[in-house]
């Protein structure tokens, strides 16, 4: 029986087309266009065409934009399981080289949903779109009629001396809360406790029923117009009851800054005050509203199975090969959406294609030079980053439930190879003592490291490494350094602004294929010392994470 699933889940991905000789030849040949006609190609460059190679098949429009759950999703991930069995990589998913993730996916009739403030007999429509948008990706209730607490940025923190709860009373309420912090707070530190699962878990506690999040207008990675156009795709949650990160919740509304006084109606406090306030990360005052918030809330129910790949680099020493050290990226997008107009395929090339295609090139080239570490290497392509960190958090629990003694995770999303690789942004680079070998490994290849330089968009927590480190895995982040202020920076905010979560996120656009090829180098060796390391990676003792989650089976 289970050979037969096995065959037939490696069937597709035999017939799949991989990019030949011919295809890296043209991206070679493009290079030599753009630069000296005479100049043979760098090696690096060479690296980074073969790793756009899969770019080039992931990212193409046949794959639909590889939602989870999608059809074009199940065959990215026969792709890259084909890759890895090429690679040599040995099958470490429950059916060969795939993980089935099952999933609850949530899609809003709107038509059939409302919301509302309500002031003892005056009944104030909000716009769903315009002024707030319902999010699904918890649990909710069908009606929903409850009174508003404003509850500042919403934290408890009290190691940080931050306290916005105390004397607030929560009950049957829904809180309503700026998502951004005290700017005291370290980057990392707002980021774990500003999370939704960790503020749910804190307003529960307290006996809240829903949440009405305000977004911080200072750090938003899309206008309000682009997020409001999110309400209409799917959200998804992990099926299994057991990982419902949301007991409880009745209601979530993510609330347009440009609106949110509207809330505020009817007290004496001063919306553009308490921006201000937020823009200087100044304490906020807490208060009850004198609106309640009154919802209905319909939406169709599926439940898609997805699909994680998952290959294994068996370790050479046989004293540390039960350990693993994970690379990840996530291979899942947006899909196909139900509102752009005209290219409506988000073909993720940057988000994250690239990254996983980083993963298949570092596993062949390890096959190419006959390295491996002395512990494993799992190469983990993970769906249901963009619907919440799904397949990752599914991973990581399971392999726990199995008592896997997963060491460390370096994970690369959007590292966006846009110009030339010479400074590395290392998300985590202070948490733990991986900083050491990231820096190790960046020096040896003259590429200079830098911490987060905008902690405030909290992207340490922001993509699936977040899943090991909520479970005291150490793990680090990377993707291309600049410094603020320089061309680099304004290449990269404008790729923010034009491409990020857009359709124009595909194969089309300018890539700096040296920069791919040196990354790929750069995750090879770091995956490798990490690897060989004596000890395995821990947090430094100054970290926020040290203390957060029960230690690791050992
Ligand atoms: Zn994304």
């Amino acid at each position: 029986m289970s050979d037969a699933l096995h065959r037939s889940a490696v069937q597709p991905e035999m017939r799949m087309r991989e990019p030949g000789r011919a295809a890296i030849a043209g991206l070679l040949a493009a290079i030599l266009a753009a630069n000296a006609p005479t100049a043979s190609p760098a090696p690096d460059a060479e690296n980074g065409a073969r790793t756009w190679a899969h770019v080039t098949v992931l990212a193409d429009d046949s794959m639909e934009g590889r939602r989870a759950g999608s059809a074009g999703h199940r065959r990215a991930a026969d792709y890259v399981a084909g890759q890895f069995r090429r690679a040599g990589l040995k099958a470490g998913g429950e059916q060969g080289f795939l993980q089935s993730v099952p999933l609850l996916e949530q899609r809003i009739v709107e038509g059939q949903s409302s919301l509302s403030l309500v002031r003892g007999t005056e009944v104030e429509a909000l716009s769903l779109g315009e002024d707030a948008i319902l999010s699904l990706r918890g649990n909710f209730a069908p009606a929903v009629d409850a009174p508003l607490v404003f509850a500042g940025y919403g934290l408890s923190i009290p190691e940080q001396g931050v306290d916005d709860l105390a004397g607030l009373d929560l009950k049957g309420k829904v809180v309503v809360a700026f998502i951004a912090a005290p700017s005291h707070v370290p980057g990392s530190v707002q980021a774990h406790f500003g999370s939704p699962v960790e503020r749910w878990k804190l307003y529960r506690a307290a006996g809240a029923i829903g949440v009405a999040f305000i977004l911080n207008p200072f750090s938003m990675d899309l206008p309000w117009k682009r997020i409001a156009l999110t309400r209409l795709e799917p959200f998804m949650a992990l099926a299994d009851p057991a990982l419902d990160q949301y007991p409880g919740q009745q209601l979530w509304v993510t609330v347009n800054p440009a609106h949110a006084e509207k809330l505020l109606a009817g007290t004496t406090a001063s919306y553009d005050e308490l921006l201000a306030r937020v823009r200087d990360g100044e304490s906020l005052p807490r208060f009850d509203l004198p609106a309640r918030l009154r919802a209905t809330i319909s939406a169709n129910l599926t439940q898609p199975t997805s699909h994680n790949v998952v290959g294994i680099l068996r370790g050479r020493d046989p004293k540390f090969r039960d350990e693993f050290v994970v690379l990840s990226a996530h291979l899942d997008h947006l899909g196909i959406s139900s509102t752009e107009s005209a290219d409506r395929i988000f073909n993720g090339a940057m988000d994250n294609a690239v990254g996983v295609a980083v993963l298949i090139e570092v596993a062949k080239r390890l096959r190419a030079e006959h390295k491996r570490g002395r512990r494993s290497i799992v190469f983990l392509a993970v769906t249901g980053e963009e619907m919440g960190l799904l397949g990752s958090r599914y991973y990581v629990t399971r392999a726990m439930e199995r008592r896997a003694r997963l060491v460390a995770d370096i994970n690369s999303d959007m590292f966006l190879p846009l110009f030339p690789l010479k400074r590395l942004i290392v998300f985590g680079l202070e948490e733990s003592d991986l900083g050491a070998d990231v820096r190790t490994v960046a020096e040896s290849m003259a590429i200079d490291v830098q911490t987060d330089p905008e902690p405030l968009r909290n992207r340490f927590i922001r993509s699936d490494q977040y899943s090991f480190i909520r479970v005291g895995i150490p793990s680090l982040a990377l993707k291309l350094g600049f410094e603020l202020d320089s061309p680099e920076a304004a290449i990269e905010r404008k790729w923010f602004a034009e491409r990020y979560h857009a359709p124009a996120d595909d194969l089309t656009q300018p890539v700096d294929l040296s920069a791919i090829g040196r990354f790929t180098v750069l995750v090879e060796r770091l995956a490798l010392r990490v690897a060989d390391r004596a000890d395995r990676p821990a947090w430094n003792a100054s970290s926020a994470f040290a203390e957060l989650a029960p230690a690791v089976a050992r």
